[in-house]
């Protein structure tokens, strides 16, 4: 039986083993194969020779501080975001943030995930207060928060340079910037689904400053909605060249569209998870093939199921993410996975596809390594994964409910122009 079905990957995998730059041609032909297993096999062997068998993975929680975003009706893909008077709409006082994050003294907490909606009013002081307090609080958990649109956004609120807030942000404690509203960075692609927010260079520029200032950052391409297998290389290549220049990039997560209560959901006509395993998973393989100079590729669970996650791990990815507590973002798009996952589960899981799982900080540092383990579920079999699907015990209260947001049509919006590019997207 021949070990590789599609012959246009041949060239590809001598250069994989030669560990030598794939071309954006490459990267193509990657993309549009459907060779999976093959590509699979490929990633996995970029994967091993940085990561061997190890996959990371963080103790982390979210929080989400507004959901307030003076682009609500921009981001057509976004199903998070509210106007002010909009019903949903809420924004957390400092007090409630701080009460949220409580919530890491019962829990091995590493890592505070902040990033929200870009509220018209919410000054940079109340950031800094947030990070400052957070900070005294949990002196031991590393905070990663916002992402290049809000620094922008501050910045632009503040009439202060995007150094500035971010060198305000480093002096408050923050460790890291997360990767989210990268999107895809096709002017083409972004003026269909995000028409008003920052541009690409935009995104990459904030990054490029966070990087000179010594702060690492993630980063993030959002696929399956309308963009072309063209948009994704050319993004994944925007990324290596930034990374060439700044090696400030810990890690690539590929982020899977969701349909649920967006108008971009309801214009294309989906309902329920726009990707495929098969997309999910070439993904994450194209992904660590083509960025060969950023260390860690991340998997999200939330988005693509813990199941597929879980096969991730041997197709170049290896990072599981967390225990995510609490995850909101996509669960306003219509995720079904749980909204986190027990310890436990997440070292079962890694642990199930045969690999040796490491609990990290924020920027990759071990805390943890599980060579004399033994899961606290009594009832487990050793390395026989958890039930991802039962919702483990967690913070409960109006706090941590979602109502989700009515039908774009219901509420009388515009509906959006065809989307002649759709035909790119898988
Ligand atoms: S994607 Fe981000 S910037 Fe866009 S509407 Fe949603 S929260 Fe706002």
């Amino acid at each position: 039986m021949p070990l590789i079905t599609d012959p246009a990957l041949g060239p590809i995998g001598e250069k994989v083993s030669r560990n030598e730059r794939l071309t954006r041609d490459d990267a193509l032909v990657l993309f549009n194969s459907s060779d999976l297993l093959t590509i699979g096999r490929l990633a996995d062997v970029a994967n091993r020779r940085a990561n061997g068998d190890r996959v990371y993975f963080a103790a982390n929680q979210h929080i989400n501080p507004t959901n307030v975003c003076v682009l609500r009706n921009t981001c057509v893909f976004c199903s998070f975001a509210r106007m002010p008077q909009e019903a949903g709409a809420y924004t957390r006082s400092l007090e409630e943030v701080f009460a949220e994050a409580d919530a890491a003294r019962d829990n091995p907490t590493r890592e505070f995930h902040i990033v929200g909606g870009l509220h018209p009013k919410l000054r940079l002081a109340y950031y800094l207060d947030m990070f400052r307090g957070l900070q005294a609080r949990h002196p031991g958990v590393h905070i990663k928060a916002l992402t290049a649109v809000e620094v922008a956004h501050l910045a632009r609120l503040e009439r202060m340079s995007v150094r500035d807030v971010l060198i305000a942000l480093r002096d408050a404690g923050v460790t890291s910037l997360p990767g989210g509203g990268a999107e895809v960075f096709s002017p083409a692609a972004r003026a269909t689904i995000a028409d008003k927010k920052l541009s690409g260079e935009e995104w990459l520029a904030v990054h490029r400053e966070a990087h000179r200032l010594g702060i690492p950052s993630n980063c993030t391409m959002l696929y399956g909605h309308v963009e072309t297998m063209a948009d994704r290389v050319d993004h994944l290549l925007a990324l290596r060249a930034l990374q060439d220049e700044t090696s400030g990039f810990l890690t690539y997560i590929p982020l899977a569209y969701h349909p649920d209560h967006n108008e971009l959901g309801e214009a294309l006509g989906r309902t329920g998870t726009a990707t495929t395993g098969c997309d999910d998973l070439k993904n994450i393989a194209v992904g660590r093939l083509v960025l060969d100079n950023i260390p860690h590729v991340k998997t999200h669970w939330p988005m693509v199921t813990p199941f597929i996650s879980q096969v991730a791990l041997t197709f170049g990815c290896d990072d599981l993410e967390g225990t995510v507590v609490f995850e909101r973002v996509y669960h306003e798009a219509g995720a079904g996975t749980p909204m986190w996952l027990g310890y436990d589960q997440v070292v079962s899981l890694i642990r199930g596809a045969g690999k040796q799982p490491v609990e990290r900080d924020s920027l990759y540092r071990t805390v943890r390594t599980f060579k004399d383990w033994a899961s606290t579920d009594p009832g487990r079999k050793p390395g026989v994964p958890g039930v991802p699907g039962v919702r483990p015990q967690g913070p409960e209260g109006p706090t941590f409910q979602i109502s989700h947001r009515p039908r774009a049509r219901a509420r009388g919006q515009r509906e959006l122009p065809v989307l002649s590019a759709v035909d790119g997207a898988e």
